[in-house]
């Protein structure tokens, strides 16, 4: 099966990748969230079978230089192992940067998207309406990463939007995002685990790896009665036609 989001520095890309394997996560995307990261993240594709890569700058960096980087993202995006943009989008709740900041970046990576013709993976944190209201005229696929908004549920649903669970919805007290895991329909949705964040409840409280992504798949199954080895493949599939793997 596929892990759709994972940070992985390169020092310890052989190690995890290889403990994911073992998990039977035969397939990850290396999410950047710099340009620098963005190298890497190709390096580590490159270098691994079944790793790619997804080229973007976090908004917690719109404050800074990166900011007007975007551009260089654009040749990297060429790289056959470079399959999305982002992560991109708006955090108004660790709010590390102006939301005007975020909200240029934000489309300055929408508008790289649709010039190379790539699915955008988003972020967005206490700015559910800011981020459906700039994504509105965005025509391409869109990947909502770490879902964690009820409220943007329906949204996402009307627009055919992929959502992607993350370790939290493994959480005794998530009863919402399992219920919005219930609702996604069955070509829509995805599971990731966002390492090292947010480590799913049977390793929750360590660093988190590809290889747990078992566990949230499992959560996600077991809130929809669904078979977990028929999901995978539903996912895996699902990845596919999303990132045009
Ligand atoms: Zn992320």
């Amino acid at each position: 099966m596929i892990d759709t989001h994972a940070h992985i520095g390169r020092d310890e890309a052989g190690e995890v990748l290889a403990r994911a394997r073992s998990a039977g996560v035969d397939r990850v995307i290396v999410i950047a969230t710099t340009v620098a990261g963005a190298r890497d993240a190709l390096d580590i594709a490159e270098q691994y079978d079944g790793i790619f890569a997804s080229l973007g700058i976090h908004p917690h960096e719109a404050g800074g230089e990166e900011a007007g980087r975007v551009d260089e993202l654009r040749p990297l995006l060429s790289h056959p192992r470079a399959v999305a943009v982002g992560e991109t989008g708006l955090d108004h709740y660790r709010d590390y940067a102006p939301h005007d900041a975020q909200a240029r970046l934000f489309d300055d990576q929408l508008a790289l998207a649709r010039d190379t013709q790539k699915p955008v993976v988003i972020h967005t944190r206490a700015a559910d309406a800011d981020t459906v209201e700039r994504l509105k005229a965005f025509d391409g696929t869109v990947v909502l990463h770490c879902f964690a908004s009820p409220a943007l549920l329906q949204t996402a649903l009307d627009r055919r939007y992929y959502v992607s669970f993350a370790g939290n919805v493994t959480y005794k007290n998530a009863y919402d995002l399992r219920a919005a895991a219930r609702a996604v329909s069955p070509d829509r949705l995805l599971v990731e685990t966002d390492s090292p964040y947010l480590a799913p409840q049977p390793v929750r409280g360590k660093p988190n790896e590809p290889a747990n992504v078992v566990h949230t798949l499992e959560a996600v199954a077991s809130a929809r009665g669904d078979d977990a080895a028929a999901l995978a493949v539903q996912i895996d599939a699902n990845a596919t036609a999303a990132f045009g793997l």
